[in-house]
């Protein structure tokens, strides 16, 4: 395979990745690949983790919190936000805390900036309902 050969199939797979982390909200390199080897059953795990590897370093994927079994996520939205997560599915929302409770935040520390983005946990309206308690 000559350079170009492997540029093009990188640019490929960093444009799929996006879309599916665009489509997930959120993923972890393991979701990315599994997704990834219904179109592509020869792409490694290594080849994932350098694509995701490469579009945060580029700005084009954030990095989300970690999952229940501590495994890195990207996260599709750039800008710096919030997250809910559900204990019992891990279900990640993206939310918006930090502007509403930050001044009360700073009162609490006194006068101390905060300006590191919030996870909340929880339990998710669907488990809620369910009873899906683990
Ligand atoms: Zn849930
Ligand atoms: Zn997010």
């Amino acid at each position: 395979m000559n350079l170009t050969e492997t540029k093009s199939r990188q640019t490929k797979y960093c444009t799929q990745i996006e879309q599916i982390v665009k489509r997930l909200g959120h993923a972890s390199n393991a979701q990315i690949l599994a997704e990834l080897h219904s179109a592509y059953p020869d792409v490694s795990a290594t080849t994932v983790h350098r694509a995701t590897a490469r579009l945060a370093s580029r700005g084009e994927l954030g990095i989300a919190p970690v999952d229940s079994g501590g495994a890195m996520r990207y996260d599709a939205n750039v800008i710096p936000h919030d997250h809910f997560l559900c204990e019992h599915c891990g279900l990640l929302r993206d939310v918006d805390i930090a502007s509403h409770i930050g001044p009360l935040l700073e009162k609490a520390i006194e006068g101390c900036r905060v300006s590191g983005r919030i996870t909340i946990s929880g339990t998710c309206k669907t488990c809620a309902k369910g009873g899906n308690f683990a």
